[in-house]
């Protein structure tokens, strides 16, 4: 390898070290825009089981039957997985991005 290509090669990689946090950082971001549209309540699973975005609000006053405890909502079911702090993915209820705060008759804490 002559010294010029050397020399270039090395000011690749160091290039390519130096930019390896900027794309982990874009790449985060990416993944928090990530989340779907909510899924249609009027549809599906979700209507089958009453979803709601809000339980806290939308379950208030026994509105969505004897099931529902204060305080359970999807970011604390075990169906529910994370994609941002609004919004996750339920393995029962989609297609569609399902609320951190919301609810469905199915709901099962998290052990
Ligand atoms: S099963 Fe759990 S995570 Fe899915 S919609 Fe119902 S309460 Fe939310």
């Amino acid at each position: 390898m002559s010294k010029v290509n050397r020399r270039g090669f090395l000011k690749g990689a160091l290039l390519a070290l130096a930019s390896l946090p900027v794309l982990e950082s874009l790449l985060g971001q990416q993944a928090q825009a990530a989340a779907a549209p909510e899924v249609d309540k009027t549809k599906g699973m979700a209507k089958t089981l009453g979803y709601v975005s809000n339980a806290a609000v939308d379950c208030a006053g026994g509105k969505c039957g004897p099931k529902f405890k204060d305080g359970s909502k999807c970011s604390t079911c075990s169906f529910y997985k994370k994609v941002d702090d609004k919004w996750g993915t339920c393995s029962l209820v989609k297609p569609g991005s399902v609320a951190s705060e919301g609810w469905c008759k199915s709901y099962i804490k998290k052990a």
